[in-house]
């Protein structure tokens, strides 16, 4: 098992050891839009020919939460709990190319083409970055005044 990649790194940063059913299962919960119950997440699993035991869907889950790698969700109601990746906040920049100024952007419109571009494809994107150059108001203004034209 490479090391290189994210869940790879997530795992050794907290000393767990990156075993293909951990990284599995992150990979399963990162593909997935919503939280999971354990259930659901081991009939995924299995759907995709991974030889894995209810019981150790059901460990793992808990030591990634407890390591704070995953999220765990409890109902009350229901007494199921469900389980999703915790993600780093998502943003993409804009980035002021004249006074360097980076203006976080919270809002993705990506995700959905990211999932397009998967079925075209077939391939499983985990990530994307974007940052967008030019000028920040303040700059812009300023230029507007001494009337040079970006
Ligand atoms: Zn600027
Ligand atoms: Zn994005």
């Amino acid at each position: 098992m490479e090391d290189k990649s994210q869940y790879g790194r997530m795992l050794k940063k907290e000393n767990l050891r990156n075993t293909s059913h951990r990284q599995s299962i992150l990979e399963a919960l990162e593909a997935s839009k919503e939280p999971v119950s354990a259930e659901t997440l081991y009939l995924t699993l299995r759907e995709k020919g991974i030889s894995i035991s209810m019981s150790t869907v059901y460990r793992a889950l808990d030591v990634l939460a407890e390591k704070n790698i995953i999220v765990k969700t409890d109902f009350t109601d229901n007494n199921k709990s469900l389980f999703e990746i915790k993600r780093e906040e998502h943003r993409h920049h804009l980035v002021c190319v004249k006074c360097r100024s980076v203006i976080p952007v919270m809002e993705c419109p990506f995700h959905e083409y990211a999932r397009a571009l998967e079925r075209q494809f077939g391939f499983s994107i985990t990530g994307h970055k974007l940052e967008m150059y030019g000028y920040c108001r303040k700059c812009s203004e300023s230029m507007d005044k001494s009337g040079n034209a970006p």
